[in-house]
């Protein structure tokens, strides 16, 4: 019979939880560390294990939503977090909420009584050198473990800035006012413009600097923003002319609709592969979510703009996943060495428990010397893609959202004839092959036992 060296879990978090269940479920022992009740971070308060931080919501549970998506394959595939979720649900229109005491009573008590588990109350500082180990202590993972991680990495330092600008879906731009263009035609048109006039400008301008922020919490206040990435309405305080030199210069640009140079721009920059979603340059905010996209929709090219993602700037720890990861999570420079969830650049529980569901696939894979290919239209895939495949130079981490997926080729289909392929058939098409090849990798996982059907709670 197969010995099973023990994996280390460092971290009981939705992803740690996830990864040590469906290791256990699978005969391989495990041993979960978390440092509660001895230590907590900033935004942790209860001893219970895979704590909701903030919200109480999982986001949209509707089968024609990317995250709706995710939660079926999470469900359909056997996810502890997610059985948890369904059973402690809340109503919340089709929105998956759940009563968060009762969310992580139940994840803690499965976790806590696996014959296979056994859990360790301690704080890690150093990667333990033994057998497999997985590293899931997420975004507010401790200064001795992230010193540890830097020293295993070789980078010369872990991401520790969240600074995030917002993200459009490119078709909802305006492209009789948009145009695309590299400042002084000098590398192709790579870049999205959006053109302002003074008046327009102006207008702008004075939303911009009488938006409400976000309040940063009493941990954030000591971080200090880098000078080369400060959100654009603390530059916007220093004076009006400050954008027009900033990430507003027009200056390069020639906008092709009116044949002069514009009296500010901002230009918006691809940001995945597929060329589907497109981020603004320069523009990191903690502006309100709604004030985000009240001010931003006042440039004439975005006035119907659809965020994929708005702007934020918290404390993230997160690695340079598409720099130091294996495509199975696994550690360029250590195999034994697996990451898991917000950690590797993912954004939200939900996908944090993806990262975690796929991290133990692929340990189990390891162990078992058992094979297996998620298919390229599904949810798994689209947050795994952005995690080890995005453009590493200025990796940020990500929500799911359909900009993730593939480009569909729809030319058999029966929209094909019309001009244009409307958003909404192309996003029912994605979650319409997505549930199909769904039930293909379900059989195929049960086959190879890399998952069991339902966890029992
Ligand atoms: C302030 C804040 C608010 C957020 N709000 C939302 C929201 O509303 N909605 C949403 O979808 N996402 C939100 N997120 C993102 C959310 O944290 C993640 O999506 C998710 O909790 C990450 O899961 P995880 O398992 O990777 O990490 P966590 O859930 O944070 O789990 C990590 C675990 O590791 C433990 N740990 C840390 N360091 C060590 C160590 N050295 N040794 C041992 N144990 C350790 C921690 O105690 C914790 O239990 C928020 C994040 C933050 C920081």
């Amino acid at each position: 019979m197969l010995k099973i060296p023990h994996v280390s879990v460092i971290g009981a978090g939705l992803a740690g939880c996830e990864v040590a269940f469906q290791l256990a479920n699978a005969n391989i022992p495990v041993l979960l560390y978390e440092m509660k009740p001895h230590k907590y971070s900033p935004a942790h308060i209860s001893n219970n294990f895979s704590e909701l931080v903030c919200s109480n919501s999982l986001r949209s549970n509707s089968l024609n939503s990317a995250i709706g998506l995710l939660h079926e394959e999470l469900r359909a595939l056997g996810s502890l977090c997610l059985h948890s979720a369904y059973t402690n649900r809340v109503p919340a229109g089709d929105a998956l909420a759940v009563d968060r005491e009762n969310f992580s009573k139940t994840i803690t008590n499965t976790i806590k009584k696996h014959p296979n588990i056994t859990v360790i109350n301690e704080e890690i500082t150093q990667i333990p050198m033994e057998n497999i180990v997985v590293i899931a202590t997420g975004p507010l993972t401790t200064e001795g473990l992230s010193n540890s991680i830097i020293e295993l990495i070789g980078e010369k330092s872990l991401n520790f800035f969240d600074a995030i600008a917002p993200i459009v879906h490119k078709d909802s731009i305006d492209f009789s006012k948009a145009w695309w263009q590299s400042r002084y035609n000098k590398t192709g048109n790579d870049y999205i413009n959006c053109g302002l006039t003074e008046e327009e400008y102006n207008t702008f301008y004075n939303a911009l600097i009488t938006a409400d922020s976000i309040d940063a919490k009493n941990w954030e206040q000591d971080i200090p923003f880098f000078e080369g990435c400060l959100p654009i309405e603390v530059m916007a305080n220093r004076g009006k002319q400050t954008l027009l030199f900033g990430c507003m210069k027009p200056v390069g640009l020639l906008n092709p609709h009116t044949q002069e140079q514009p009296f500010a721009a901002l230009q918006l920059r691809q940001d995945n592969n597929y060329g589907t979603l497109y981020n603004i340059v320069g523009f990191q905010t903690r502006l309100k979510y709604a004030e985000q996209k009240k001010v931003l929709r006042l440039i004439p090219a975005l006035k119907n703009a659809e965020f994929a993602k708005l702007g934020s700037i918290h404390k993230n720890t997160f690695i340079n996943s598409p720099r130091v990861l294996n495509g199975n999570l696994s550690l360029k420079n250590n195999s034994n060495i697996f990451f898991a969830g917000q950690i590797t650049g993912c954004e939200g529980y939900c996908e944090s428990i993806a990262m975690g569901f796929l991290c133990a696939l692929f340990i189990k894979q390891q162990i078992f010397k058992a094979t297996f290919t998620l298919p390229k239209i599904s949810a798994l895939h689209a947050i795994l893609n952005h995690v080890i495949n995005s453009e590493n130079s200025n990796f940020q981490p990500s929500n799911i959202n359909f900009g993730l997926f593939p480009n569909l080729d729809l030319s058999n289909s029966v929209v094909a004839n019309s001009k244009k392929i409307p958003k909404k058939v192309k996003r029912e098409k994605i979650c319409e092959l997505a549930l199909q090849n769904l039930v293909i990798l379900q059989e195929d996982l049960l086959n190879k036992k890399l998952i069991t059907k339902q966890p029992t709670t």
